[in-house]
Parts: structure tokens; sequence; C-alpha cells
């Protein structure tokens, strides 16, 4: 990661002390207490082939999808988005309203939320692979069906098999159950690694929880940092 995509304000910059200001104000928001520096470079030589494989993944794969009901009131497929060689890829639930109308991944308040999270520990949205376990909106932002999860899991799979990031950060109960194959709540699952075959898991609170619940925000930095230990090793 370069210096100007790092999010730490740069010193030789006309105006680096309001940005300063700014920065260190979104730390204190988020409850952080520490800071890092220098995020790992993430993009790397293989990231053309990736995308590529991405690529037919969401055209020639998944296509104009109709395996589920979810097609019926979707208005597009949140396929996810990123860096294909991303040391870091993000999993939420599924998308909501603004997600189904951009379609694109964690664009709403929630999406807000997560870039603050991800740039306390020095990585910016385009360092990182944002994608979903459905690729579809449920009506009302309901929670997944057992016929939804069976159908589409397959492409997240198929993600995270192209992308091999080292860690995966499971966004809230769904998308942490899932990949950590557990019925456990998040509260549980949070803070720990595991060690699963496509690689390790890390959970965390859905940020949409967390617009709800500020103070469980401490918590949640603590499974920041272990994102960032993990990675750093
Ligand atoms: N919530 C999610 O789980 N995913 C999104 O993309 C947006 C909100």
């Amino acid at each position: 990661m370069t210096e100007q995509r790092n999010s730490v304000p740069n010193p030789s910059q006309p105006g680096h002390e309001d940005s300063l200001k700014q920065w260190i104000d979104l730390c204190h928001d988020f409850g952080i207490t520490e800071i890092f520096l220098n995020a790992a470079a993430s993009a790397t030589p293989e990231a053309p082939g990736k995308e590529s494989e991405l690529e037919r993944l969401r055209t020639k794969e998944i296509g104009i999808c109709t395996r589920c009901k979810l097609h019926k009131g979707r208005k597009t497929i949140v396929f996810g988005e990123g860096n294909p060689a991303a040391d870091l890829m993000l999993v939420g639930e599924a998308p909501g309203a603004d997600e189904d109308i951009q379609g694109r991944p964690f664009v709403g308040r929630a999406g807000q939320l997560l870039m603050q999270m991800i740039k306390a520990i020095q990585f910016e949205r385009g360092d990182v692979y944002i994608a979903n376990v459905l690729k579809c909106r449920p009506p009302e932002n309901r929670p997944p069906e057992p016929d939804e999860i069976k159908s589409c899991t397959p492409f997240l799979w198929q993600q995270i098999a192209i992308i091999r990031p080292k860690i995966i950060l499971a966004l809230g109960t769904f998308a942490a159950q899932t990949l950590i194959n557990s019925k456990s709540s998040i509260s549980f699952l949070r803070n720990r690694v595991y060690e699963m075959p496509f690689g390790r898991v890390i959970a965390t609170y859905h940020p949409s929880f967390l617009l709800l619940s500020p103070q469980k925000k401490p918590e949640a930095w603590e499974d920041l940092k272990l994102v960032r230990k993990n990675l750093s090793e």
C-alpha cells in the first residue's frame, strides 16, 4: 500500500493537520485506542488472472441467475467487488436496499461504518475484497432461507477459492455461522481465529448491528486488531 492510499494523514501534504484531526476523531468515534501504521501491500501479480476468473464466475456461471426465489424481487445481482488478490476478504449477509439498486456490496450506512472499521486497521476499500453470502436482496431484508443459502453459497466458496485471502472477516451472525459452519451466536464466535479448509476466518459484529448498538464497537475493535495481527504474521 502506498503512503497516499493509506488513510493516515501525510505530514508533507498541505492541510495535513486538518486531516490528522479528522482521522483521530474517526478513531475516537470508533472507540480505537491504538494506531497501526503501514498495512501490508495487497496487490500482487496474480491479480489479472484472478480478476478474469471472477469475471467468468460472475458472467458465465452465475449469469442472470434464477436459481432461487430471490431473483423475482431483486433489481441487481450484487456479486462482490474489490482487489481480486486481496489479503483480506470481508463477507456480509446479503445486499440491502442501497446495494440492490447500485449492484455493489456495502454502499449504504452499514457500508460507511464498515469502511471506517477497515480504515482503522489501515485498509482502504480498494485494498480488500467485499462479498456477501447471498448475492440477491431478501424482501424487506429478512433473514436468508435454507433454499437461498443452498443455491448461493457455492458462488461464495468459488470466490474464496479464486481470491485465496489470508483472512476472511465474517460480518455478523449469518456470515459467521455459514463460514465457520456453526450454529453458535456471534458473541461466542467472535474474537477467535478459525482454521477452515479454505482459509482463516475471524468473525465480528455486523456493522448494521454496531449502528444500533454502538457500545459494542470496542469489542469489534478487538476483533479488528486480531485481523491485523494475523495479517502481519
Ligand atoms: N449488509 C450486508 O450484509 N451486506 C451488504 O452488502 C449490505 C448490508
